[in-house]
């Protein structure tokens, strides 16, 4: 738990790196962590407990009682990922993907933050038009504990399959304060996403979020059907300020929306609810990838960046990680998912230990940078 030892406050992070890419994004995460430790004299305790399919393989369970007890314990818990398809054909109970679930619902976590941003040296990345991308900076809010993921009854008999969709007003409630709080420090504007023309647990969704919008005169709040909006991500991203919905449309429209920062390996999460927040990258386990140095650190790193300001209240040196990326990224540090064919490419190590620099000596890499903008024909290319 977090502690004042004289003058330096000390924090327990609960570090769950997973499996696939989990342990080697992880790994940079926590190593930008010590170099915010280092800059402005905090403590980060970071132990390490198994889940998902590391954890099936070593304890016989995805989410261990060892692991359990310490995320529940920890000031904030940072997940890589899980998921290994060799486990695909396995019972609920031994997927990785049902420790996540249960991870989530044990931290009673029903707000899924999802920023999404472009930065401007990484327009060739995304797959829209130069004349879509300009502003691009959305905040996506999903509801994650409620919904057809966790709806009972559900099951398979006789060629029959049931799920069910039930929403109570508390839960949306909460998950709509969530948006409209978040808003307060953006565009102040929310755009609630429902299927209010076919289902009633989109009608009271509807009517609930209009509610809840009563306490926020400075915010505005529009209404949209979840196909339409689908559309618009594509069509006008930069319109759209803070997004809030339920957990399946959230679900495929965060993925929707992840694609537009150019690369999944970009892209942080922050899951909140009342106790303990948990943090993860918004990619999974790539297998494909897997043990070879090439995968992308920054979502992860940027993770970081959200445990500090929504897990730890640490606004400032949240603001030095996300400034200690985009110079990076000025700076020209490519992992391969972001690179053009031209760009020298580094590893997952070498992006981690650059952006940890740059979180411990800001003042040094602003005067490199000043004098590489000075030079001409180095611009920042910005849109
Ligand atoms: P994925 O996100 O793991 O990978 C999709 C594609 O993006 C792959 O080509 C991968 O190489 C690439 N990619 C992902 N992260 C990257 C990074 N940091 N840098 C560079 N490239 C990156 O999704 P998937 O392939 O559909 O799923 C793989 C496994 O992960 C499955 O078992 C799935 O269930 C699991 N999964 C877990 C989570 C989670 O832990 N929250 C989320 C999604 C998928």
């Amino acid at each position: 738990m977090k502690r004042e030892t004289g003058h330096v406050q000390s924090y327990t992070i609960a570090v769950l790196p997973g499996d696939g890419i989990g342990p080697e994004v992880i790994g940079e995460a926590v190593r930008v962590l010590a170099a915010v430790g280092e800059r402005f004299g905090a403590r980060f305790a970071v132990p390490q407990y198994p889940v998902g399919a590391a954890a099936v393989h070593a304890t016989g369970t995805p989410l261990p009682p060892e692991t359990r007890d310490a995320a529940g314990r920890a000031d904030a818990v940072l997940l890589g990922a899980v998921g290994d398809p060799a486990l695909d054909r396995e019972p609920r109970e031994r997927r990785p993907e049902t420790g996540l679930l249960a991870l989530r619902a044990l931290l009673g976590v029903y707000a899924n933050l999802r920023p999404v941003a472009l930065h401007p040296v990484l327009a060739h990345a995304s797959p829209l038009k130069p004349d879509r991308l300009a502003g691009i900076d959305l905040l996506i809010v999903r509801e994650l504990t409620g919904g057809l993921y966790y709806g009972e009854p559900r099951g398979r008999q006789d060629g029959t399959a049931v799920n069910t969709l039930r929403y109570t007003v508390r839960e949306v409630e909460r998950v709509a304060l969530t948006a409209f709080r978040a808003a307060r420090s953006r565009r102040r504007r929310v755009l609630s996403v429902d299927k209010a023309n076919v289902l009633e647990t989109s009608q009271l969704w509807r009517e609930t979020v209009t509610g809840v919008a009563q306490q926020f005169p400075d915010v505005s709040l529009e209404h949209g059907y979840v196909d339409t909006t689908a559309m618009r991500l594509v069509s006008e991203p930069a319109a759209i300020d803070v997004l809030v919905t339920e957990n399946m449309f959230g679900d495929i429209l965060s993925d929707e929306a992840a694609v537009l920062a150019g690369s999944l390996g970009m892209l942080p999460s922050a899951s909140l609810g009342d106790g303990p927040g948990l943090f993860e990258p918004v990619h999974g386990s790539a297998p494909d990838i897997a043990g070879r140095d090439v995968a992308n650190p920054i979502g992860a790193i940027a993770t970081v960046a959200l445990l500090l300001r929504h897990g730890l209240g640490l606004a400032e040196p949240a603001a030095a990680v996300e400034q200690a990326i985009a110079t990076a990224l000025e700076q020209g540090a490519r992992t391969r998912d972001i690179a053009r064919p031209s760009d020298r490419m580094m590893g997952t190590r070498e992006m981690g230990e650059q952006i940890a620099r740059l979180v411990r000596q800001p003042e040094r890499s602003r005067r490199r940078r000043d004098r590489r903008r000075a030079t001409p024909g180095v611009g920042d290319g910005r849109l």
